[in-house]
């Protein structure tokens, strides 16, 4: 076997994989269309090589060496297609459909044209050349930008640019004087095993991207509680230990932790979709009431915390009061209209260094004493045994 068409069946191969793991991220990711379109992508690309291996055998050349050409449009255009679903900077299909239209148009009619020369090679080569340049146009436009998103656009345009310089590689290499010697040509090595190399760092960028956007979701969802649409506990601890560090003048800030009151009663009276109502309706209270720089979580069952940056335990207290007085005049959908809901507030001011949990625990203790003085009630917690005093904190920081 020669060496391009040895190369031709290691590309026939890497997509065939590539085929088979966009269909694997097509199946794990919601929605999956943009890599289902990948797959059809690579499936339809991969085709390039069997029409490439035939041409030399067929009486009729011009079919397949066509159809060559137009097996790798397509499986771009397709890829340009899936990546804009993705990105949200989709391709009009009428569009894609005319650009490949008059793309294998073209070819057709610069088939007869000497090979070799500037004319037949810019002809060939500048329609994949756009359709990558557009692809990475499309990418750089959306609003993503993380690192796996930089590599992809550096890819495509590696790629939209190799197209290029294969027009002065086949005019320098020599492509063949007909569709038919093309494989025993010196371009055809550079061509596929560049092309090869291209595509496989191309498909690997791909499916990072979309492995990422897979892991992000799912890390998302998995610090977000379902009920109330707050953070859980995860998510809670995730985002607020890093905010406790603020060097802010009123210290890192105070924890706001609430319980609802006698809230069995409510699932043994009114039933637990009901009771399942009231939590997401005492959720919303919490978000509409804490100021924005906030953070509210589910931390189980019945109780919320919410973390409030920069606020002294004056303020705090004044932000939960808010906050009991809305839930017990908020009507409930689902309630008789003479149902009242209530809830207990522990407020505690972090002292800088005191960790979360810390913090999380001396609320608590405060909620147990609203809890204990009839319910309804908010009650601060005393300052933390462990403050750092300002001179302390700066000598720890030497
Ligand atoms: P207290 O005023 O002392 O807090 O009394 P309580 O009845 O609210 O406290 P307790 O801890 O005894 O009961 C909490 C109840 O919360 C028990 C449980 O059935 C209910 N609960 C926990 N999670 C959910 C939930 O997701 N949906 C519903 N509907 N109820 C829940
Ligand atoms: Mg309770
Ligand atoms: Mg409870």
């Amino acid at each position: 076997m020669g060496g391009a068409i040895s190369l031709l069946a290691v590309n026939f191969v890497i997509a065939q994989i590539f085929v088979a793991t966009f269909l694997v991220v097509a199946a794990k990711s919601r929605p999956g269309r943009a890599a289902a379109w990948c797959a059809a992508g690579f499936a339809v690309a991969s085709l390039a090589a069997i029409c490439e291996a035939v041409v030399p055998f067929t009486p009729v050349p011009r079919l397949f060496a066509v159809g060559a050409f137009a097996s790798v449009l397509a499986g771009f255009c397709l890829l340009r297609f899936g990546l804009g679903l993705f990105y949200g900077v989709p391709a009009k299909p009428s569009a894609l459909s005319a650009f490949f239209i008059a793309s294998v148009a073209l070819d057709l009619a610069i088939y007869d044209l000497p090979r070799g020369t500037l004319q037949h090679a810019f002809f060939y080569q500048t329609p994949f050349f756009l359709i990558q340049a557009w692809t990475a146009l499309a990418i750089i436009r959306s609003p993503r930008r993380s690192y796996a998103d930089r590599i992809l656009i550096g890819f495509l345009v590696l790629n939209a640019l190799h197209f290029l310089v294969k027009i002065y590689a086949a005019m320098a290499a020599g492509a063949g004087a007909t569709a038919s010697d093309y494989l025993q040509s010196p371009f055809a090595l550079i061509s596929q095993a560049l092309g090869a190399a291209l595509i496989v760092g191309t498909g690997v960028a791909i499916l990072g991207v979309m492995v990422k956007d897979i892991v992000d979701k799912a890390r998302a969802s998995s610090e977000i509680d379902a009920l109330s649409g707050l953070w859980n506990r995860r998510g809670f601890i995730e985002r607020v230990t890093p905010l406790l560090q603020s060097r802010s003048a009123n210290g890192p800030g105070a924890l706001i932790l609430t319980d609802l009151d006698r809230f069995k009663g409510v699932n043994d009276t009114y039933g637990h979709h009901a009771g399942d109502e009231v939590i997401r309706q005492f959720a919303r209270v919490l978000l509409d009431l804490m100021p924005s720089r906030a953070a509210a979580a589910r931390l189980g069952g019945e109780e919320f915390a919410v973390f409030l940056s920069g606020v002294d335990l004056a303020d705090a207290r004044v932000v939960a009061q808010g906050m009991r007085a809305a839930i017990a005049a908020t009507p409930i959908v689902g309630l008789p209209e003479t149902a009242t809901i209530t809830a207990s507030f522990g407020v505690a001011a972090i002292a800088p260094g005191e960790s979360l949990e810390m913090a999380l625990q001396r609320a608590d203790k405060a909620l147990y004493v609203a809890k204990a003085a009839g319910r309804n009630r908010v009650e601060c917690a005393e300052p933390s045994a462990r403050v750092v005093t300002p001179a302390v904190s700066q000598w720890i920081r030497h």
